[in-house]
């Protein structure tokens, strides 16, 4: 797959890859908190660095038929979520082309702020 090339994200709080750190996304990348995944609570992003893309497949979601993508950490490989590619339904054409995290795959990140 050639040289892992990891991005940084910078931003007062983060989302990381709970196996293996590396940075996924910032809290201002955050489009909706109203998902669930199959593991629990899961997130809309707009924007997600440091991963890799599955094959496009047609799912029934509760939402519909979707064309996703399941996506995986770069680094440490683990199914993380997917991305939609397409939704059917006019309502949900604002999902295209944005990511999910699954919240257990995940983990907040808050800078520490130090007062000086
Ligand atoms: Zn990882």
């Amino acid at each position: 797959m050639g040289r892992l090339f990891i991005e940084n994200v910078n931003a007062p709080k983060i989302y990381k890859c709970k196996c293996c750190k590396v940075d996924f996304a910032s809290v201002d990348d955050v489009l909706s908190k109203n998902f669930v995944a199959r593991s629990g609570k899961a997130y809309l992003f707009t924007r997600v660095v440091n991963i890799f893309q599955g094959p496009t497949e047609k799912r029934l979601m509760n939402s519909g038929w979707h064309d996703v993508r399941d996506i995986h950490c770069s680094s440490c490989q683990q199914l993380l979520g997917w991305k939609y590619e397409k939704a059917q339904d006019e309502y949900q054409k604002y999902k295209e082309g944005k990511y999910i995290l699954e919240m257990r795959k995940v983990e907040e990140f808050e800078e520490e702020i130090v007062v000086v």
